[in-house]
């Protein structure tokens, strides 16, 4: 599993130990912060979240660093500043100490009414640092609420840390930071030798533990909360036995007040997995969640665990590749787990959906505008693409070209990468070259695919 994690994951991963503290009424976050053992990158940037005010940065020995600060967050999710430590050679511009120092303070909207005659104008997004009155929710990916560092040149971020860290928060109940279990109290001492993204959510919100799944603030109901552990446990042991990987910790559900009115949306930080919603948006306004859309979006989100957490994307075509197998392993999940009706009806909606567009083939894309639409394009057009090679190759050589996509060494995870996996998977060129010109390299590939697909248990 660790071996899965170094060689896929990061290179040498940075390690990240201080101090930080929270106050929910006042909106603030205090931090204190020594970071190591990251590679030393020629191009790179520090990323830090706006709202955060910086006292100080300084080298292993202590001594205060000159640093740049740009606002543009070439990241593209605009929640943070690059910051960076200019040189006065002429021809190197910055350089990154063996070691760095940080402090600073950042305050932040309290936003206490969410519900509809709250501010309809408010937004809330993942990379939010959300107050609501008596909880904080912020991510690792976008908000960068701890210091991340941004390799420019591989487009790649460090994210995820190895820590040792103190949190206090004097008006929480509880503290939980992704890779502990949920800790009672206002003082927290975390730590986790294996990289995490930060996810964090602190407040005072009740914590139950249901067969191996934590629930925090869920406000579930008996039979909704053995439902939601058994659709986890389903889609864990069906991934597990698959890619022959097992899933690290216990998952853990979050249920966040947002910071604005009807606002609904999850997104995953392993092991974490976040919705933020109120009242028919939030986890519990689902009354049987096993028969309800929730499965296959639960099951979607747990395949990120591996493609999306163990193995990271790059390039514009990484959302093909992450989305679309994403979406279709939880088809298959639901092609085992689920009647079979639900599974053709899940199927036949998608097939209708990709049927709006015309798709430019995968090998033919250059650019996100080549989507046309992105969301028809990743989950809806590719994991029908995908379930016809499938259907095309059979389970054992599609668990083969899962493996590859999740273990492959590349620079980039672009078309090139995609094919080449196949490729490796099936051991067998004319195989995989003529998989390739039907479904990869055509405009009829959408065609191609329901042709295969209707040769099954699916009729389009
Ligand atoms: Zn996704």
């Amino acid at each position: 599993m660790l071996a899965a994690f170094t060689c896929n994951g990061q290179d040498s991963i940075p390690y990240l130990t201080g101090k930080v503290k929270i106050s929910l009424a006042q909106g603030t976050f205090d931090c204190e912060f020594t970071m190591k053992d990251y590679p030393i990158i020629p191009d790179y940037l520090i990323r830090i979240n706006s709202g955060m005010n910086i006292f100080w940065f300084k080298n292993e020995k202590g001594y205060r660093l000159l640093y740049d600060k740009s606002t543009a967050d070439s990241t593209g999710t605009f929640e943070s500043c690059d910051y960076s430590f200019p040189t006065d050679y002429r021809d190197v511009d910055k350089f990154l100490p063996p070691e760095l120092q940080f402090r600073y303070t950042g305050k932040y909207p309290v936003v206490r009414d969410t519900t509809e005659s709250g501010d309809v104008e408010a937004n809330d997004w993942r990379g939010n640092i959300a107050f609501n009155g008596y909880s904080v929710r912020a991510d690792g990916l976008q908000s960068a609420w701890y210091p991340e560092l941004y390799d420019i040149k591989k487009k790649k971020q460090y994210e995820r840390v190895r820590y040792d860290m103190d949190i206090d928060c004097a008006d929480c109940r509880v503290i939980y930071v992704n890779g502990v279990a949920p800790i009672k109290g206002t003082h927290a001492h975390v730590h986790s030798e294996v990289p995490r993204e930060l996810f964090l959510f602190a407040g005072n919100f009740p914590v139950v533990s249901s067969e191996g799944t934590y629930f925090l603030d869920a406000g579930l109901s008996a039979a909704q909360l053995h439902a939601f552990a058994k659709m986890t446990a389903d889609a864990k042991h069906f991934y597990e036995a698959g890619f022959k990987v097992p899933f690290m910790d216990p998952i853990t559900y979050v249920q966040a007040n947002p910071t604005a009115p009807r606002y609904g949306f999850s997104f995953v930080s392993f092991p974490t997995i976040v919705n933020v919603g109120f009242g028919e948006y939030a986890l519990s306004g689902f009354h049987d969640p096993a028969n309800s859309p929730l499965y296959e979006v639960m099951s979607h989100e747990l395949a990120h665990y591996y493609f999306g957490t163990i193995r990271q994307f790059n390039t514009f075509f990484g959302a093909v590749l992450q989305e679309g197998l994403a979406e279709f392993l939880a088809l298959n999940v639901l092609k085992n787990e689920q009647a079979d009706t639900i599974y053709e009806k899940t199927l036949l909606g998608k097939i209708k959906d990709a049927q709006t567009f015309q798709q430019i083939p995968m090998s033919r894309l250059n650019s996100e505008k080549d989507f046309w639409n992105r969301e028809l394009y990743v989950y809806y057009f590719a994991p029908v693409i995908f379930l016809a090679i499938q259907k095309e190759i059979g389970d054992s050589a599609t668990w083969e070209w899962m493996h590859q996509l999740l273990t492959m060494p590349t620079q980039w995870t672009d078309y090139a990468f995609l094919e080449t996996t196949l490729q490796k998977a099936l051991g067998d060129k004319a195989k995989s070259t003529a998989l390739a010109a039907k479904y990869f390299e055509t405009p009829d590939a959408l065609q191609n695919a329901i042709k295969e697909l209707a040769g099954g248990p699916v009729h389009p």
